[in-house]
C-alpha cells in the first residue's frame, strides 16, 4: 500500500473545500427560505402592549390576545 500522494491530498483539500462552500451556500439558501416563510405569516404588533402575535392577512382588524386593544394592518397609514 503506497501513502497518500500528493495529488490526491491535493483533490480531498479542493473536495472538501468545494463542500464547504456548498453547505454555506445551502445555509444561506435555507435561512432565507425561513425567514421569508415567517414573514409571510403577517405578525402583527400590538399599539398598546407591543406584543407580536400571528393573524390572518385578511383580516384589517384584529384584537391582541393579550389587551384585546384593536390593531390595524401593518403598512396602515398613521395610527395617531
Ligand atoms: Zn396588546
Amino acid at each position: 500500500m503506497k501513502t497518500l500522494e500528493p495529488a490526491h491530498f491535493f483533490l480531498f483539500f479542493v473536495g472538501a473545500a468545494f463542500l464547504w462552500v456548498a453547505g454555506d451556500f445551502l445555509l444561506v439558501k435555507l435561512s432565507q427560505f425561513f425567514t421569508s416563510r415567517l414573514a409571510s405569516r403577517k405578525w402583527r404588533d400590538c399599539h398598546l402592549c407591543g406584543k407580536r402575535y400571528a393573524e390572518k392577512p385578511r383580516l384589517k382588524l384584529s384584537s391582541c390576545p393579550d389587551c384585546e386593544a384593536l390593531n390595524h394592518k401593518k403598512g396602515h397609514r398613521r395610527l395617531g
